[in-house]
This record gives C-alpha cells, sequence and structure tokens, in this order.
C-alpha cells in the first residue's frame, strides 16, 4: 500500500460545496487502497481577507502576531475538510503544522522548513484515519513561535511531507489543468505541458508563475520527488515535474527536447535607480551591502558605463515592490556618505522571461524574443539572463501584450483546445 500526498488550493476550497468535493475525491484515493495525507490551502480569499484585517488596527502589525493571524485561515479548512469526510463514512484527523511536525526556522512570514518529523501522522495513517494537515506553516525551532512559509507555502508544506514520508508522488490540486506555457488568464490559447524538468519550473516559479511555490519546486528537486500539477475540478492528467534538463533524450533522436517550455510574468516588482553614483572601487558593494544587511533581496541589476565627463555613473535594480520603503529609507541615509544624486523609485513595472532549456542550443533566442517584443510596440527595460532563462523589464501595463506577442512567436498556442481556468480570482 502507497503514501499518495495531495494538496489543494484555495480555490479547490473556496466553499461547502467545494470542500464536499475535495472531500470526495480524498475519499476515492483511500478507497483506491493508499494511504492519504493531504495537505490544505485556506480558502478562497481567506489569507487576503485576514491581511486586510490586520491593516485595519495595525499598519504594521509585528510579525508574530501577523503569522498567528494567518496561520488561523488553514485551520479552518483542515477542519471542514476532516468534518467532510467522516459525513461521507471515512475517519479523518486534522493536524496543524507544528502538530504535524512542521519544523521551520524562526523568520516570520517567509519560514524555511528544515525537518518534518511526521510521527503524529504516521502513527494516525496507522490507525486508519485519512490525515489532514493545515499548508503554509509550522513552528520555529528556536523560539518555538508559530511560523508561515510564505504566500503560496502550502505546495510546500505537500513536498515537505511527500518527502518525509516516502510518497511515490506529490499531487498538487489546483484551479487549472496542470502547467501551460503561460498563466492561461493571459493567454487562453496556453498550452498544458505534459512534463517538465525541476529546472524549468525553478525558472517558471521564480519568475512569477504562481502556478509553484519556488521552495516546493526546490524541495522536490533535492529530494527527488515528482510533482503531478492537476486540476481538482477535472479528472484530466495534469503536469509531471520531474527530472533534469540534463538528462538524455529518453530516447535518443526520436523526440527532440522543445526550445522553450513557457513564458511567465512578475508584477511583484519595483525598481529602484540610484543616480550620479561617483564611479570609485566600493561604491556598488556599500549599496548592496546596506541592501542585504536590511534583509532585502535582489533580482536584477544593471549598472551603465560612468560618463566620461563626470565620472559617475546609475546603477538600477529591482526588489519585491513589498521592500521598496525599506530599501528607499536604507539608501536615503547613505546619500551623504556615498555622494550619489538622486534615488529613483517606480513601482510600475513588470517583468517578462522566456523559460527552456533547449536555448542553450539554439542561437536566435533572444532576437526572436526581442523582436516579438518590439512588433508589440513595447518598450524594453532591463534585461537579465540565466542558463536557460532570458528576463526582461517592461512598463506594467504592456506586461499582457509582451507574454501575448512572445507566445504566439514561439509558436506555443494550442490549436484545439483553450485553456480553462476552474476557479480562483486570480489575486
Ligand atoms: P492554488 O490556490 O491552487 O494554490 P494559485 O492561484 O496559487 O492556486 O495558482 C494557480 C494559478 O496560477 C492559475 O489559476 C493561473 O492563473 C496561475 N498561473 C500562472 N502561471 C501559470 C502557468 N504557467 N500555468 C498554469 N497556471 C499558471
Ligand atoms: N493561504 C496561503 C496563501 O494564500 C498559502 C497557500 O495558499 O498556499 O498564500
Ligand atoms: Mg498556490
Amino acid at each position: 500500500m502507497g503514501i499518495v500526498v495531495q494538496k489543494y488550493g484555495g480555490s479547490s476550497v473556496a466553499d461547502a460545496e467545494a470542500v464536499k468535493r475535495v472531500a470526495r475525491r480524498i475519499v476515492e484515493a483511500k478507497k483506491a487502497g493508499n494511504d492519504v495525507v493531504v495537505a490544505v490551502s485556506a480558502m478562497g480569499d481567506t489569507t487576503d481577507d485576514l491581511l486586510e484585517k490586520a491593516q485595519a488596527v495595525s499598519p504594521l502589525p509585528p510579525a508574530r502576531e501577523l503569522d498567528m493571524l494567518l496561520t488561523a485561515g488553514e485551520r479552518i479548512s483542515m477542519a471542514l475538510v476532516a468534518m467532510a469526510i467522516s459525513d461521507l463514512g471515512y475517519s479523518a484527523r486534522s493536524f496543524t503544522g507544528s502538530q504535524a511536525g512542521v519544523i521551520t526556522d524562526s523568520v516570520h512570514g517567509k519560514a524555511k522548513i528544515i525537518d518534518v518529523t511526521p510521527g503524529r501522522i504516521t502513527t494516525a495513517l496507522e490507525e486508519g484515519h485519512i490525515v489532514i494537515v493545515a499548508g503554509f506553516q509550522g513552528v520555529s525551532q528556536d523560539t518555538k513561535e508559530i511560523t508561515t512559509l510564505g504566500r503560496g507555502g502550502t505546495d510546500t508544506t505537500a513536498v515537505a511531507l511527500a518527502a518525509a514520508l516516502q510518497a511515490d508522488v506529490c499531487e498538487i490540486y489546483t484551479d487549472v489543468d496542470g502547467v501551460f506555457t503561460a498563466d492561461p488568464r493571459i493567454v487562453p490559447t496556453a498550452r498544458k505541458l505534459d512534463r517538465v524538468t525541476y529546472e524549468e519550473m525553478l525558472e517558471m516559479a521564480a519568475n512569477g508563475a504562481k502556478i509553484l511555490h519556488l521552495r516546493c519546486v526546490e524541495y522536490a528537486r533535492r529530494f527527488n520527488i515528482p510533482i503531478h500539477v492537476r486540476s481538482s475540478f477535472s479528472k484530466l492528467d495534469g503536469t509531471i515535474v520531474s527530472g533534469s534538463i540534463d538528462d538524455p533524450a529518453p530516447e535518443e533522436g526520436t523526440m527532440e527536447q522543445a526550445i522553450i517550455a513557457g513564458v511567465a510574468h512578475d508584477r511583484s516588482e519595483a525598481k529602484i535607480t540610484v543616480t550620479g553614483v561617483p564611479d570609485k572601487i566600493g561604491e556598488a558593494a556599500r549599496i548592496f551591502v546596506a541592501l542585504a544587511e536590511a534583509q532585502i533581496n535582489l533580482d536584477m541589476i544593471v549598472q551603465n558605463v560612468s560618463e566620461a565627463a563626470t565620472n559617475r555613473t546609475d546603477i538600477s535594480f529591482t526588489l519585491p515592490h513589498t521592500d521598496g520603503q525599506t530599501a528607499m529609507k536604507t539608501l536615503a541615509a547613505l546619500k551623504d556618505e556615498i555622494g550619489f544624486e538622486s534615488l529613483l523609485y517606480d513601482d510600475r513595472v513588470g517583468k517578462v522571461s522566456l523559460i527552456g532549456a533547449g536555448m542553450r542550443s539554439h542561437p536566435g533566442v533572444t532576437a526572436k524574443f526581442f523582436s516579438a517584443i518590439a512588433e508589440a510596440g513595447v518598450n524594453l527595460g532591463m534585461i537579465s539572463t540565466s542558463e536557460i532563462r532570458i528576463s526582461v523589464v517592461v512598463a506594467d501595463v504592456d506586461v499582457d501584450a509582451a507574454v501575448i506577442a512572445t507566445h504566439t512567436a514561439f509558436d506555443l498556442d494550442a490549436d484545439d483546445v483553450e485553456a480553462v481556468v476552474y476557479g480562483g480570482t486570480g489575486r
């Protein structure tokens, strides 16, 4: 008898009907002879609603209390799903992240899972129960406080449980039929991928494709857990995330690796430009050391060549816009010390990324990408690349047009079916 780990996202448990539908699906897996462990998200937009409630009483709530509040969302779902299962004549036990043995570091709001000790889960399975675990939360090893894993973190809970329980597969149930070549909410002609490698999925998740939480993909890759991303609203097979871009093709010569896996977009970043930085050794280091000390993660960085007349240069970088104000304050405090001219802040930007392992061996991908964006009348800002990705910053209003044009230019459109979005608000 195998262990199956399933995860149901917020739109899959949005209301009572949805909870009952999910309970039936869980029971089916149990009836098929499996031990079943389920990670659940908060219902619908509950997490956003809780964040708004916090804002209403305090503009900057203490991180510990915010985590206490947010974990309540998943606790509601876990109990309701367990009740709906018991109504079907099966027995289920719900556990908070802490009870389930999800041990994290102590960083509130974006804690990392450092261990899973699933003693209570295995005991409950041995007693014949279906186990329901509240996603997105754990308990800190050092402080013993309750933590959350960051938005979308229930995906990571599921994969961590799958790894700890040595499950054969981790099924992520969501509101679309799998991982598509672009977000189907923007590109209805996007095509479902049958399979995608860990590396390509990592790049997609890191560049805004919120279908999977970035750390869930990192975790799955580290423990070699295949992820099956599929819809909780249909019976269709979804997308298998597994394997590496460096694996040999299954049958040499029969199947050519696709050049492009997909187009991702991200509207969660802002751009800061530090103008007129004196072109001296150590100035860039001073800027970025200060930002690192403020715990800010940067994405793209561009430094222009300095102007001969002034010997000064501009440095631009992107960062999560939630860190924008902290970064501006940190840098403003360095103005006299570094002697730069000014700071510019722009949060009306978006990032469009083209991802695919095949671009390593196909020349002309960048040229085609930039031409497609130009033909759509969109101006390019910053550019960055990795081995299997090219990203550009554009104005936020141009993101959709750039994604659609790129998707078409690389022949990614499906010719027969339109992608279905079954639920969710896309929030
Ligand atoms: P859940 O609540 O199930 O965790 P999410 O809203 O976090 O669901 O993720 C699913 C959403 O991810 C889809 O509804 C879709 O809009 C979005 N998405 C973004 N990029 C992609 C992609 N490449 N393929 C599929 N969905 C994507
Ligand atoms: N409820 C959390 C969120 O909305 C975690 C999750 O759904 O994965 O981000
Ligand atoms: Mg999600």
